[in-house]
């Protein structure tokens, strides 16, 4: 029988109360390992009454005491990389480089924050008038909501949660109810590394649980990654209760081949970039874009050898590429995709419908798919597929490839790959695209920067993780001290000024 998974709340392995619960499967084999309990209303709010608890005690914490608790962390989850990247594995599908690849990311944001005192640091102006010193200091918000999705389930909360605990926040994470686990463990190895119960809580669950954490007056903060329609709810619900809120959604990112490209530097980027994690990444390249005949004839001629001999297995293979899709209704949607990329006109080079594996028949895998000859008005071009398909748009000339790339809604990434300075700077400057990537693929910034897209695929307009999270998870307080406070100068009615 399938294990039953629990809460983390106040420190304390905690069963699900309202009957509810959702089924986590292995996407290899398609078997049900675990059931998930899904928090309703009432439970959300036990577990923001046990945070809220916790935070003063927390946010008082000596931001070098607070920085020992991260470095004791960082060695933790350095040191158990290999379980949770098991974990990880087992419930997403993901090849188990792939996933030691993730929560390294996570350890590289664990790594940023374990600086909290400098990132802490406030402004102060003496003498600005007789006597009178003004300073600026950061608070914690409180109890602060991380809503997480599936695809990077130890990484996403390290993104959101490391720095909301690092700068003195409580932090509830509502992982994806496909595969917990891994974020579950998280909350375990916290505990461990230190950190008081009750800050750092992992609250399974579904709409409802999302529901109560944007609804409840005692959470000021929502921090969500996960698909547009939903973050774009989050944003508004959340929004609307006055709190603060960013939301990093769906994406489409194009990869521009300049005719001037190493064609085969090219097309491996496209190949990773656009396959691995079977492309069930937000900043995974879905849309390759050569410029003039001669670049897509090269490139499309590389690719198709190279997408037929894709290495497809379970996570444990090391020989495989990339994995299965999370779930059996992920598989239909990309399949249902491919048909309807092929009803529209597109011209379809490699098929990945129908790939069965020896042993793993019931495993939600779909092979590497690749479409040529797609135009802007195919559906396939418009919606995020979120699946091993990569489409080649043809354009034929560079202002016709970044009118492509700032036509669509999604605006996460971008690369050009070039060997020609002024054309990539003349690109960078002219796509208006969160992140963009010269000769790289996938521009995910490194913890000490910033991460987020722009326009579909970003509501708010705070960045994850990198110094200007200070400004997402705290607030800001300015004092005006007057020393010697001796100083008489009778009533005064009109506007203080210093002149
Ligand atoms: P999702 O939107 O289905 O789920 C994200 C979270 O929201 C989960 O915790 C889920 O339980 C919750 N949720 C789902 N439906 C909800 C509803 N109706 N109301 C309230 N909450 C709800 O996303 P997913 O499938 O888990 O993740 C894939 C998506 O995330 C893709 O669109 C991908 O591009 C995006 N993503 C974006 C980024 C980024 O940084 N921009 C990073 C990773 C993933």
């Amino acid at each position: 029988m399938a294990k039953e998974l629990y809460h983390l709340i106040g420190g304390n392995k905690v069963k699900g109360t309202s009957g509810r619960f959702a089924d986590v499967s292995n996407p290899a084999t398609g078997e049900v390992s675990a059931r998930v309990p899904l928090a309703s209303t009432e439970e959300v709010d036990s577990a923001v009454k046990t945070a809220m608890a916790a935070f003063p005690g927390w946010a008082a914490t000596p931001t070098p005491k607070r920085a020992a608790v991260l470095f004791a962390m960082r060695q933790l989850v350095t040191e158990n990389i290999g379980t949770l990247a098991e974990m990880i594995g087992q419930e997403h599908g993901k090849t188990l480089e792939d996933a030691r690849g993730e929560i390294q990311r996570g350890i590289d944001v664990l790594e940023f924050a374990c600086g909290i005192p400098h990132l802490m640091k406030g402004e102060l102006s003496t003498n600005v008038g007789g006597d009178i010193d003004t300073f600026s200091i950061r608070e914690p918000l409180g109890v602060v909501g991380g809503i997480t999705p599936f695809n990077f389930p130890v990484m996403i909360p390290c993104w959101m949660g490391v720095m909301a605990v690092a700068y003195g926040n409580a932090f509830i994470n509502k992982p994806s109810e496909r595969d917990p686990s891994s974020a579950m463990y998280l909350g375990e190895l916290w505990q461990q590394a230190g950190l008081p119960d009750g800050v750092w809580t992992v609250l399974n669950g579904d709409k409802e649980a999302v529901d109560g954490l944007l609804h409840h007056p005692d959470v000021p903060a929502i921090s969500f990654v996960g698909s547009t329609t939903v973050g774009e709810y989050v944003y508004q619900t959340g929004t609307a209760n006055n709190k603060r809120v960013q939301s990093f959604c769906g994406a489409k990112n194009h990869m521009i081949i300049m005719p001037d490209a190493n064609m085969d530097q090219a097309a491996d980027a496209l190949m990773g970039a656009g396959y691995g994690s079977a492309g069930e990444r937000c900043m995974a390249i879905s849309v390759a874009v050569p410029v003039g005949e001669q670049a897509a004839a090269e490139i499309v001629k590389r690719l198709i050898p190279r997408v037929q001999s894709l290495r497809i297995g379970p996570y444990n293979d090391p020989e495989a590429d990339m994995g299965p899709l999370i779930t059996t209704q992920a598989k239909d949607r990309v399949e249902g995709y491919i048909a309807k990329g092929v009803e529209e006109g597109a011209e379809l080079l490699v098929d990945g419908r129908g790939t069965s594996l020896q042993g793993y028949e019931n495993g939600f895998f779909t092979g590497g798919t690749l479409f040529d000859k797609v135009t802007t008005d195919m559906t396939i071009y418009k919606d995020e597929i979120f699946g091993p398909v990569l489409s080649v748009a043809r354009a034929k000339d560079f202002d016709e490839a970044v009118a492509m790339v700032n036509g669509h809604e999604y605006a996460n990434g971008v690369a050009i790959f070039t060997q020609d300075g002024d054309a990539a700077r003349t690109f960078s400057n002219q796509v208006d695209v969160g992140m963009i990537g010269v000769n790289v693929p996938i521009p995910v910034p490194m913890a000490f920067h910033h991460f987020g897209g722009s326009k579909r695929s970003k509501f708010g307009d705070t960045q994850m993780h990198g110094p200007q999270s200070v400004n997402f998870f705290t607030k800001m307080k300015t004092v005006s001290a007057r020393w010697p406070s001796g100083i008489r100068e009778g009533a005064q009615f009109t506007m203080p000024t210093n002149r």
